[in-house]
């Protein structure tokens, strides 16, 4: 597994957010028990956690099921879930790069249709659209809590041409990058966030 993506898997079972929840199941190599990435019990250290696509792979490697999480039991994710969560795994892992339907679907081994169809069920909007949020979030984070000049934040973001950055950041936020780290958020202002 990815380093990269290991660290997302992991925060996400630190912060018991159900992200991961079906798409990934945590095998704790000390007690050698697997568990639900939402499980309750006490966090593992990362050095002892190794991530399984399948609940069945962890038992094979020896794992006993979680007698608190159950993981075994229903309510882990359903297929068009996971392969949702995945799409949002690889824009997490390559937002800055040209993405696009055709190289999302390559990578799942699905066609681009049946992606774009099943993700928008799942999700309410595209994966294009979900490529945008995260680039807006990265951005702005990267305004707020870095001195990096807006030319670099576009191209840190997938954005070669500073211009078409900034009028497409000014589209999404309704303030220039610039204006944006000057404290101008568009009527939505620091404080009342
Ligand atoms: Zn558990």
């Amino acid at each position: 597994m990815d380093q990269k993506l290991f660290d997302l898997v992991y925060e996400a079972v630190v912060n018991r957010e159900s992200t991961y929840e079906g798409v990934y199941y945590t095998g704790v190599k000390t007690t050698k028990i697997v568990c639900r990435p939402t499980c309750r019990a006490r966090t593992p250290k990362s050095t002892n956690v190794t991530f399984y696509r399948t609940l069945e792979d962890a038992l094979q490697a020896g794992f006993r099921p979680c007698k608190r999480c159950k993981p075994e039991a229903n309510g882990a994710l359903g297929p068009d879930a996971a392969l949702a969560a995945q799409v949002d795994d690889l824009i997490e892992l390559q937002y800055n790069e040209k993405l696009t339907l055709d190289k999302l679907a390559t990578a799942l081994v699905i066609s681009p249709y049946h992606l774009q169809r099943t993700y928008k069920q799942v999700r309410g909007y595209s994966p294009a659209e979900k490529t945008e949020r995260v680039r807006l979030q990265h951005a702005q984070q990267l305004i707020l809590e870095s001195n990096v000049n807006i030319t670099e934040v576009g191209v840190a973001v997938g954005y070669s041409s500073p211009s078409h950055f900034t009028s497409w950041f000014a589209r999404r936020t309704g303030v220039s990058p610039t204006a944006y780290r000057n404290g101008q958020r568009g009527g939505d202002s620091a404080e009342t966030k």
